[in-house]
Parts: C-alpha cells; structure tokens; sequence
C-alpha cells in the first residue's frame, strides 16, 4: 500500500473527519494505477479500446426517492422541501456518519481532492472518498484536477463520503431503504451508501451548487450543456435527461464547455466539472464521433455488455440496462474548451424529447414563452418496456432541473428571465423527440436533422426565413432549415391524420396547463400569455 510521498495526505484532515486509521488509504492516484488496481481487485475489466468496463450492481441511475437534506437551523427556511429534496433529522446523519466512519475502519479507501466550478471566484474544494478504485476515477474524471502543487495547501470546502458496500437499516436510521444520499449543508458533508451508481456523486455536488450559486453568490445555476463557436458566441442546452444536452454539446465546429451542469455569473458561463457522463446506448461512431473516441484508457464505462467471446463493448445491448454510460476528463473530447469558461450566452436551446410528437422540431420562443417552458421543464418519456405498454408519459420538472434544485424553482427562474432579457439571448425549443405521431407510430427525429438545426440557428439560417405559429403552443415554427426536410417543420404535415394531430396537441396542451397551476400565482402576465391554447 504505497503511496507517493509527496501525496501523503495530511492526517489532520483525516482525524478531523472522524477517520479512526489513515493505513490503507491511497491519496491521489493517477488513473493508470487507480486502473490497474480496479482491474487487479476485480472491480472491471478493459475493453479492447483500453477503457475500463464496470458494473454498477443493484443501481444502475439515480435514487431521486432516497436522497435527503439534513433539515436543520440553515435548511429549514431555504430548502424548497418536496418529493425530491426530502428532510431527515440531524440525529440520522450523525448516526449513519458514525456507523459509516466504524465500517471504513478496517477497509482500504481511496480519497483525492477535487475541485468544482471553473471560475476561481466559486471554486469549490471537494475531498471525495471512496470505497473502490472505479469510483475513484470517477472522481478524477468528473471533477476538476488541482495541480499537484496545489495539493499540500488545498483548503477543503466540501467532503463526499461515498460507500456503496455500506448499507443503512431502514428501521433504525431514518432512510427509506438501505440506499441512501443526504446532503448536509451545515457540516458540508454528502454521505452515500448503498449505491454504486457513481451519477449519484456528481449530482449531489451539483445539488449543492444549485443551492449555493444562486442563495450566497447571486449566480444562476443551470443543467445544461454549453459550447463555444469560431465568434466565441457561446450556446446553451437545458434539457432533462435523454433530450440530447451531451449528444448536442459535442459539435465538431464548436468548442464544448461541458456537458451538464454550468453556472451563469454576470460576465461568463462556466462549466461545474471537469468532465462528461455521456449515454453510451446505441452509441455508433458515425452519430457520435467524438463520444465514440472517447471510449479509451482512462475512459470508465459502466454497465454495458461485450460482445461474446470478445473484449468488444455491444453499444446496443439493454441487458444491464438501458442506462449504459460513460464518463472521461473533457480534454478526451478533441476540442474541448481549457479553462471551461464562455461568454454569455448568445443562444439558448430549450431540449425536450417530445415522445408524443407533437412539439415542432425547432422553433423559436418570445420571452414569455422562453420563461414558461423554462418553468415548465417538459419532456415526455416512454413508458416501461412491459409487454403492450407504450403510451409516452410527460414528464414537468422545474427548470429542466426538478431533482438538482433545492431552492424554489420561482428563484431560478427570475434570474433566468433577468438575464435572457437584459443580454438579448435568442431561445430555442428544440424536439429531439418523436415526428410522424408518437411513440409506437412515428420516429425520433433524425439525429443529423437536428444538428442541422442547431448548426442554422447557430449560424443565422433561421434569421430571414418565414415562419409560422403553432396553433396551440405559439412558437414560432421557421418554414425552412438547410438540411432538413421542410416537410417535417411542421409536425402536423407528419401525422396522417390531422384531426388526431390537432386532439393529440391540445390535450397536450392542457397537461402544461395543469402543471403550471402550482407556478401561475408568481407569473406576470407575459408568462401567463405564453400557456398553450386549448379552445
Ligand atoms: P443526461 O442528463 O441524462 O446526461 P442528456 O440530455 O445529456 O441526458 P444525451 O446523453 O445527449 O442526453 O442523450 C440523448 C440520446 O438520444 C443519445 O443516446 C442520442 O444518441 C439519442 N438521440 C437520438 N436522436 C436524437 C436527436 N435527434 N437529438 C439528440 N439525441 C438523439
Ligand atoms: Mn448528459
């Protein structure tokens, strides 16, 4: 168990923690020894490419049901408390902390210190342990790198305690069940258990900046992709998760900040991290080049199968699951953005992956329609894989964000509209979803067509052309787009019958209606304007 001298960690942080023995710790690996240890230990095994290839066990996603906020003398006012920032009693993160701390007592442990946010003036120092060498190099992959000289001084903000072979009794310990991932603002501590889906690490810190970008700093935080143009003309992607944040963001012509989590100050967009998680289902070099190459050393690929008898990862098997992944350090993409910082945004896309096929392909929104599908956050989801079901299910989460954001989503969505207004941000609702009717009888959008799309907003291709409202949502739908069929800008020329196309869109209609009955008390009226027209 050597560990390089000059990384030794210093023990006063390690008591400070409540770490019983510093023996067996390795502090700061590289990811080729944190990779010949994972593959030694059995944790994964490498592809022919050289990535590393890991099972995540029982969880394969998030837990939003399982992740708490200690509700205390800091919280209880603040926290938006709903069905995703959930209280537990101090009393219950202490014990969990104290049973945690008793079970690594004995156990090898891998920690390094990280940092988030791109823009010195938020850096946020995170000392990540872990239980296992893979999620280690998550750690390193995902988050950004202090210098080496950096490390002997590093002031720890933030710590993250991650044990996915520990487990919490229900009966005893405040959890809903043996998995759990409480974030405590007061000790600035986030303690995970019981799940090895390393997602659930970098979406506990970007909760945590949800909370403190926006309440200490005056800072917009959002869950979006962000990418540069040749003009330094920097583009935004909010979307829910599959609507195409990563898959757009990586543009062979563009500069890519990141592809997730991104702040918005009064001069920059910055990236939180320090790498992607991309979806790896399907995952073909001619669609998606730059992700494609990125399934090399130092790449962690979770939770997908070989082909047989090979070393070959099957992009297309489900088997595992259907959320196959992989995260890298951005620099694996070939023209990432260094440091990961942009100008404000010029252009904003709004993803949804429509799988009613209802919403157009593109089409671009007033203000008050930007603010309201901001607030509204849609996409719409295909129901579980059970024999005969296929009816899509939409899916409102506040500012694309509904599990990230602890505060109300009333206060992001102010500082979004302040700052689309006064920066004069063209906003885009792009459908990456379904054309030609929904799920089980149309198609997803061709993915070359939307990249054509995003290429012409881009590039003002969309500034002198003729457009359109929709009869129900009101956006304004261009009539032509370079390289796309003008016959599918309007999806009601894609469904064969009109009149179900016309039913289908406002009963869609009402369901944004519906959701927005929560939010309509705080909207002036140029939001209220922009509700979807039902009679
Ligand atoms: P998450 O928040 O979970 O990371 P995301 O918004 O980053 O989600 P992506 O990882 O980009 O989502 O996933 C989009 C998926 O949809 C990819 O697998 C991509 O190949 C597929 N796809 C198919 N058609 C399209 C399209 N027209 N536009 C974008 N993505 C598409
Ligand atoms: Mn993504």
């Amino acid at each position: 168990m050597s560990v390089p001298t000059m990384f030794a960690i210093p023990q006063k942080l390690l008591i400070n923690l409540g770490l019983k023995s510093a023996e067996n710790i390795f502090y700061h690996l590289s990811p080729e020894e944190l990779i010949k240890q994972a593959v030694e230990k059995g944790e994964g095994v490498l592809s022919d490419t050289g990535a590393l290839v890991v099972d995540t066990g029982e969880f394969t996603g998030r837990s939003p049901k399982d992740r708490f906020i200690v509700k205390d003398e800091l919280t209880a006012s603040t926290i938006d408390w709903n069905d995703f920032n959930i209280p537990i009693e101090e009393k219950y993160f202490d014990l969990l902390y104290h049973k945690m701390m008793d079970y690594l007592s004995d156990k090898k442990l891998w920690i390094r210190d990280c940092y988030a946010c791109a823009v010195p003036d938020y850096r946020l120092n995170i000392r990540v342990i872990n239980e296992n060498a893979c999620c280690s190099l998550f750690a390193y992959n995902m988050f950004l790198r202090p210098e080496e000289k950096e490390l002997k001084e590093i002031e720890i903000d933030w710590h993250l305690i991650q044990v996915p072979h520990f487990f919490a009794d229900p009966a005893t310990d405040g959890t809903r069940q043996k998995n759990f991932a409480i974030l405590n603002f007061t000790k600035k501590i986030i303690l995970i258990g019981g799940t090895q889906y390393t997602g659930e690490m970098k979406k506990a810190i970007f909760s945590i900046l949800n909370f403190i970008l926006p309440h200490d700093k005056g800072v917009l935080s959002m869950h979006c992709s962000a990418n540069v143009g040749k003009n330094g003309d920097t583009a935004v992607f909010f979307g829910l998760s599959g609507t195409g944040k990563t898959t757009l963001s990586a543009d062979p012509n563009r500069k890519l900040i990141g592809d997730d989590e991104h702040g918005w100050n009064n001069n920059s967009v910055f990236n939180f991290e320090g790498g992607c998680y991309a979806k790896t289902i399907d995952l073909r070099i001619e669609n998606e080049p730059e992700i494609f190459k990125a399934i090399r050393p130092g790449a962690l690929v979770e939770n997908v199968t070989f082909l047989e008898g090979t070393h070959t990862i099957d992009f297309s098997s489900k088997k595992i699951t259907e959320n196959t992944r992989v995260s890298y350090p951005l620099s694996f993409i070939s023209n990432a953005m260094h440091p990961s910082i942009g100008n404000i945004p010029k252009n904003i896309f709004l993803l949804t992956a429509d799988a009613y096929g209802i919403l157009p392909p593109v089409s671009k929104l007033s203000p008050g329609q930007a603010m309201y599908q901001f607030i509204s956050g849609y996409t719409a989801r295909v129901a579980g894989t059970e024999e005969g079901v296929n009816e899509p299910k939409p899916v409102f989460s506040a500012c694309f964000a509904g599990p990230f954001i602890p505060l109300h989503p009333a206060q992001y969505a102010k500082m979004f509209g302040q700052k689309m207004k006064e920066n004069q941000v063209n906003v885009w609702m792009i459908n990456t979803g379904w054309s030609g009717g929904p799920y089980g009888i149309g198609k997803r959008m061709k993915l070359s067509y939307t990249r054509a799309i995003i290429t012409a907003a881009l590039e003002g291709g969309l500034d002198n052309v003729e457009y359109e409202s929709h009869p129900v949502f009101g956006m304004m739908m261009p009539k032509e787009c370079l390289g796309v069929p003008a016959e599918i800008l309007n999806p009601r020329n894609t469904w064969k019958d009109k009149n179900t196309y016309d039913e289908k869109a406002k009963e869609l209609g009402l369901k944004f209606i519906k959701n927005f009955e929560k939010f309509a008390h705080q909207a002036d009226a140029e939001i209220l304007a922009a509700a979807p027209v039902v009679n």
